[in-house]
């Protein structure tokens, strides 16, 4: 029986390649051996030392790396998966990547009779960790039907927005929505603590009404806490924020909003933020003030 393939165990692949395992047979490949080690004390499976093994075992390779050069060498690279994966087989790649970057892999894949989705996902550490991940994806039907199946391993909701590259343009509208509504929230608990409100009684209000989000919601405590470990790194925001103003610019679009908090991530990176989560926005006003 072909083995399900997973390519980067991070904060997202570790827990999911963890839920595939659970039904499936596994094959991981991380970059840093000693994750996929890690990886197998608490999983069952095996791991592989090079993509292009994981290929020669599998018909169905899910990857969650970083950005467009890292699934670039996995699948194409020197001892990338496309040197190994026979035709019919499907990669489903799950990194928040550029759109132009799913349509050169989702062209070369098919020189090979190989089906590339591109399937980005939200929902964060915790949806990876409970197996409740959103996932947009873009590409080929018939791959998709058959990748769904093993998606629900780690997803409550999945949908195909159309030809390759729409799952990563879909993203982009995700990360534009959260940037804007992220520094409100920042701005919003600083100036509640400001003007000698008492912050928990304000939320408690305004979360029952028209301000709310899931950012209020989940995040308030723990910024106004000053905790900012919540696993999606100001580093992969800026990756994501740069790819979507990119591709407004590609089209002739203002993205104002998103390009001020762009700059603002960018003074986090130089607090030395870098693996800060994103609702750190609130440790630079305070920084501000
Ligand atoms: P992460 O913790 O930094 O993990 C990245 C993984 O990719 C690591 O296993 C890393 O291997 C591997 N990798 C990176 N470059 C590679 C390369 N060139 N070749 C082989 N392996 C490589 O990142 P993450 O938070 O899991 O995020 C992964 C992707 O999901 C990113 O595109 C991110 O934007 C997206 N995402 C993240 C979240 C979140 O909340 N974290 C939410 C939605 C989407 P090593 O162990 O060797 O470093």
């Amino acid at each position: 029986m072909s083995l399900k393939g997973f390519i980067g165990l991070g904060v997202m692949g570790f827990p999911m390649a963890g839920h595939l395992s659970k039904s499936h047979s596994m094959a991981v490949y991380n970059r840093t051996q000693s994750k996929a080690e890690e990886w197998l004390e608490v999983y069952e499976g095996k791991s592989v030392s090079s993509p292009e093994d994981l290929g020669r075992l599998c018909s169905e390779v899910y990857i969650c790396v970083g950005a467009d050069k890292d699934v670039r060498e996995v699948i194409s690279g020197e001892k990338g998966i496309l040197n190994t994966m026979a035709s019919g087989s499907i990669i489903v790649d799950h990194t928040t990547t550029s759109s132009t970057l799913s349509k050169e892999m989702s062209e070369l894949c098919l020189q090979k009779e190989i089906a590339y989705i591109d399937a980005p996902v939200s929902g964060g550490q915790a949806g990876a960790e409970n197996g409740t991940l959103t996932i947009m994806v873009g590409g080929n039907k018939k791959a998709y039907e058959t990748a769904v199946l093993t998606m629900s391993c780690y997803s409550k909701f999945s949908n195909l927005m159309g030809p390759s590259g729409s799952g990563q343009l879909t993203k982009m509208v995700n990360q534009i929505c959260i940037a804007g509504l992220l520094q409100g929230l920042a701005e919003g608990i600083n100036f509640s603590k400001e003007v000698g409100l008492e912050t928990k009684e304000v939320i408690d209000v305004i979360s029952q009404g028209a301000a709310q989000s899931w950012q209020m919601v989940n995040r308030w405590e723990t910024m106004s806490s000053d905790q900012y470990d919540h696993g999606f790194a100001v580093d992969h925001m800026r990756k994501d924020l740069g790819i979507a103003i990119e591709e407004a610019k590609k089209n002739s679009l203002s993205l104002e909003v998103t390009e001020l908090v762009d700059k603002f991530y960018q003074d986090i990176q130089d607090m030395g933020g870098n693996r800060w989560d994103t609702s750190s926005l609130l440790r630079r006003l305070k920084k501000n003030d």
